[in-house]
């Protein structure tokens, strides 16, 4: 019923996930309360006829019957199929792939990146124009699934109230890996995911909840069951089994020489977003040093971990926007250029960029965690003969930015590149935003685009260049839509800054 998936290869090993199930909104999946024996096969060809290893596991009530197998001695940068079977039934048949040997220098990878996508707002059209691509992997970026209760009179509906529980968390789970398009996607190619905030709640931050009456300690009790239920949804290894609600989803994976990818967690370990949340000036709270995203041993871990990269490119896997994009406050909206006129108090011109002093920034993004995005951009500039690259997801659009230590100061050199992609569903079908760009671009220089339909960002990489295609489905709240190539966008190794195709 869930379908099958695998996940976080490296060169010799990988992990093949399934989640047994009878009925897909039953709490317990409508299996006994006791141990299920799967047997799985991974083979060289589809149809099973040179099977390479094969055993059996115990799909126990006490992870809702999930499975995760990890496959160890496997040759490196080939192609495998996989399956399931238990009792009388036989899983769909999934394909995987291990990663090149760290020592070579792959001539191209190609993978997809998505995030959020909420059920009840779209349809996972994106997903089945991404399962028609010649990708090696996938990243997913966070907001897998969205807490909130069934509403009605949209696209689709939730099963039950908010969640809370571990059967809240695994049922909504389930109900969004029943849909065929996102279960052909996963049995497609090995995904590396990492969460972002709803497969939790809202905009948490480490043990806080954006819920005013909610103790650190009923934060942490609702956090465990929900990293339970993901770990269970997931192909991830057993390293991030949960223990209680502290889980260790940040990690690293090397696709040869080409590309380090760095897996963040920016939620687990964050301090409080300042300023109360929201959109706020970029003020001394925002600028506290003691402001984190990453935690220190993350911090560490990431620093470290760039410092000896030998890879061409840098990645960094991650939730929330760096780019440092300030909004205009409500009251005073960017005038069309026709009415342009001196502003009595800044004596600066309408038409021209607004002070950074007098735009707002995300206080849940990157800019509300100034002081350590700067360390980050920091660490990235000293990276002299590197290509960092930062895949960003959660805001329901896409985006491509320039990355400098201050990005209000065009003079300064470009560090990285920052693609953002946007989300597969939630939002519903959302809109080009042409106006809205150029309006943005006069107050942001780091900003190079913006598209604020669904869609998902598909990156070619060779040791040469990187190339990123923006695609775009025109509707996603009826069955049919089309998806079809927005932008691309492309970076040269060793010269930083983005360029359009
Ligand atoms: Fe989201
Ligand atoms: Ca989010």
């Amino acid at each position: 019923r869930l379908g099958v998936a695998s996940g976080d290869p490296d060169h010799q090993s990988l992990v093949l996930w399934t989640r047994l199930c009878a009925e897909v909104l039953q709490p317990d999946g409508g299996l006994p309360n006791a141990p299920v024996e799967v047997a799985w096969e991974l083979a060289d060809d589809e149809r099973f006829t040179a099977v390479r290893a094969r055993g059996t596991t115990l799909a126990v009530p006490e992870l809702g019957h999930a499975v995760h197998v990890e496959v160890a001695g496997l040759p490196a940068d080939r192609w495998f199929h996989y399956r399931f079977r238990a009792g009388d039934a036989e899983s769909p048949i999934g394909r995987t792939r291990t990663l090149p040997a760290p020592t070579v220098l792959p001539e191209r990878l190609r993978f997809a990146f998505a995030s959020c996508q909420h059920y009840e707002t779209g349809l996972y059209t994106a997903y089945g124009h991404m399962a028609e691509q010649d990708l090696d992997l996938v990243c997913h970026l966070g907001d897998s699934i969205y807490e909130g209760k069934g509403r009605d009179g949209l696209v689709r509906k939730h099963h039950g109230g908010k969640l809370q529980t571990l059967h809240d968390y695994r049922v909504r789970h389930a109900q969004y890996r029943s849909d065929p398009l996102l279960a052909a996607m996963h049995a497609r190619c090995p995904w590396f995911v990492t969460w972002d905030d709803h497969e939790v709640e809202n905009n948490y931050a480490d043990d806080h909840s954006e819920r005013p009456n909610v103790t650190p300690e009923q934060f942490l009790q609702q956090r465990a069951a929900a990293y339970q239920a993901y770990y269970e949804a997931m192909p991830l290894r057993r390293a991030a089994l949960p223990k209680g609600p502290h889980s260790q989803l940040y990690r690293h994976a090397a696709y040869g020489r080409l590309v380090d990818l760095f897996v963040l967690d920016t939620r687990q370990y964050r301090t409080v977003q300042p300023n109360g949340d929201g959109r706020k000036p970029l003020n001394a709270a925002a600028r506290d040093p003691g402001n984190t995203l990453l935690g220190a041993a993350q911090r560490e871990w990431l620093a470290a971990g760039l410092r000896r990269s030998p890879a061409r490119w840098q990645v960094l896997a991650q939730q929330v926007m760096m780019g440092l994009v300030g909004h205009r406050p409500k009251a005073t909206p960017a005038p069309a250029k026709a009415d342009a006129k001196t502003d009595a108090k800044t004596g600066q011109s309408d038409a021209g960029p607004a002070h950074v002093d007098e735009l707002r920034f995300a206080m849940d993004q990157w800019p509300g965690y100034f002081h350590e995005r700067a360390w980050l951009l920091r660490q990235l500039a000293a990276q002299k003969t590197a290509n960092p690259i930062v895949l960003t997801g959660d805001i329901h659009s896409h985006w491509v930015n320039d990355l400098r230590l201050d990005d209000h100061a065009p003079q300064l050199p470009v560090v990285a590149s920052e693609f953002v992609g946007s989300s597969i569903s939630s939002g519903g079908d959302g809109e080009p935003a042409a106006a809205e760009l150029a309006a943005l671009q006069r107050d942001n220089p780091c900003v190079q685009f913006l598209n604020r339909q669904r869609g998902y960002v598909a990156c070619t990489v060779t040791p040469e260049l990187w190339t990123a295609d923006y695609f775009t489905v025109d509707q996603v709240t009826r069955p049919g839509g089309v998806t079809s190539l927005a932008a691309r966008f492309h970076v040269a190794a060793g010269q930083r800054g983005v360029h359009r195709d």
